[in-house]
């Protein structure tokens, strides 16, 4: 059970079916646009939507706000470092400003980064800088269907020879993500961090993690990894740390706080460039664009998030929904993980081809018989499409996510989830397939404006 008790709580919309099928007409039936106020359970995003505790808000009044030197920093700093282990912790407002930072001081054209799956704002700041995003997912992710238990792992094979081989020299860096958010929330196994860290020494290659989901994954290691059953979740986590030369940590997710993330570095002169970046961009080097109240609440946040009675909770609580979906004959990606469940849409829906979007046409459905806000995760978001919106190459699956904010939602609140999944795989061959109207071609999902086909 939860080793917490709710003090606070938040009412939940209730829109009638008519209300949803407006609102989401207004919104070009993309539920990014859609508005918080229409929406009953919202598993949109598990970033900065997290439940936070009495003792972080506690925290939070008895913030400081200096502009430096401020008492909320040294909290903030030291809690970092005591997890982290890392000499040089800088702040920033979220995670995709810690990857501009370091990667404006590591990366350009002709420079390449190697990761097990870049997440998407990752990519895109590989990209500014001009340089590249190589994905090395291990060959095991590629089947969804296996209980393989760390599929978030990079593929070591083609590490070791893309890193002695041709392009060898033009690595700048490998960046680990952990869990591997853009690979289905599957966890990397230590075994793979240090067979990735050997390598990376070997070829005087520096080691990054990208650490948004750390505790889940030092959980599931616990769980799942052969030699970790007695270690906490934290001594996990700061192992994992303590392998890497630094690390950009989105603090949206695992430090349970709306804003809030670092760059964790060992090297001073890097440390100096990106310090010289930070206060350019960001914010000065004890606050880096958060106030004091986050400060204080991420440095509280990132003591619970490790405790193991809280990451067993959260775990068990994913586990409850996928059995639930997997009792309903609904096909998800396994083993499911903690952050998000991928329903197989493509499975669900075999009615609907890759070009009417099978993914988007589930997530649409369950907003629209349920009120379940999620999104897609298939050729809408990775598919290539032509300049008339057509579909030229589909994605190699159809899915959907369900992420699960942190110390939200009850039990119940996912059994309603479950039930609504249930009723639309009793018949399925009545939903729908989606074209799309218009859509930019960088941030496709957030802009795109689609319309139901005639079923
Ligand atoms: C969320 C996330 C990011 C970006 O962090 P933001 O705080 O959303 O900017 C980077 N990497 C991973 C793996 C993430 O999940």
């Amino acid at each position: 059970m939860e080793p917490y008790r709710i003090k606070m709580v938040e009412p939940i919309p209730f829109p009638t079916p008519a209300e949803r099928r407006q609102a989401f007409v207004r919104a070009g039936y993309n539920a990014f646009n859609l508005p918080a106020d229409v929406v009953t359970i919202d598993l949109l995003s598990d970033s900065g939507t997290g439940a936070t505790s009495s003792r972080q808000d506690a925290a939070a009044v008895l913030s400081d706000a200096s502009y430096a030197g401020r008492s909320s920093w040294f909290a903030f700093r030291d809690a970092v470092r005591d997890l982290t282990g890392y000499p040089h912790i800088l702040p920033v407002h979220q995670g995709r400003a810690a990857e501009r930072i370091l990667f404006s001081a590591l990366l350009g054209p002709g420079k390449i980064s190697i990761s097990n799956t870049h997440f998407d704002t990752t990519r895109f700041n590989v990209a500014a800088t001009g340089a590249t995003a190589l994905d090395l997912p291990c060959p095991e992710s590629a089947d969804m269907d296996s209980a393989y238990p760390f599929k978030g792992n990079i593929d070591l094979d083609t590490l070791a020879t893309t890193l002695a081989g041709p392009d060898g020299p033009k690595v700048a860096f490998v960046l680990m993500t952990v869990t591997n958010n853009g690979g289905g929330g599957q966890p990397v196994s230590m075994a793979n961090l240090r067979a990735t860290r050997d390598l990376c020494h070997r070829n005087q290659v520096p080691l990054f993690l990208d650490a948004a989901r750390f505790a889940e994954n030092a959980w599931l290691v616990t769980q799942r990894e052969p030699g970790y059953q007695h270690r906490t979740p934290k001594e996990v986590a700061s192992l994992a740390f303590s392998m890497s030369d630094g690390c950009t940590a989105s603090l949206k997710k695992d430090g349970i706080t709306a804003e809030g993330a670092f760059i964790g570095l060992r090297d001073p002169k890097l440390a100096r460039q990106c310090e010289i970046q930070l206060i350019g961009t960001e914010g000065h080097l004890t606050y880096g664009g958060l106030g004091g109240h986050d400060l204080a609440r991420l440095a509280q946040g990132l003591r619970e998030v490790v405790d193991p009675r809280y990451l067993r909770a959260r775990a068990d609580h994913t586990a409850h929904l996928a059995r639930l979906v997997n009792d309903a004959g609904v096909a998800m990606v396994q083993p499911p993980g903690i952050h998000a469940l991928y329903l197989n849409a493509a499975r669900l829906l075999p009615h609907l081809p890759p070009s009417q979007f099978p993914g988007h046409a589930l997530a649409c459905q369950l907003y629209l018989e349920g009120g379940i806000r999620c999104s897609e995760v298939g050729s809408l978001y990775l598919g290539s499409i032509d300049d008339n919106f057509d579909l030229t190459i589909p994605a190699p699956f159809e899915l959907v996510r369900l992420a699960i904010p942190r110390r939200v939602y009850t039990q119940s609140h996912l059994e309603y989830v479950a039930g609504v999944i249930a009723e639309i795989a009793k018949a399925p061959e009545r939903v729908p397939g989606y074209r799309i109207l218009d859509a930019d071609p960088f941030l496709r999902p957030f802009t795109v404006v689609m319309a139901p086909l005639a079923v």
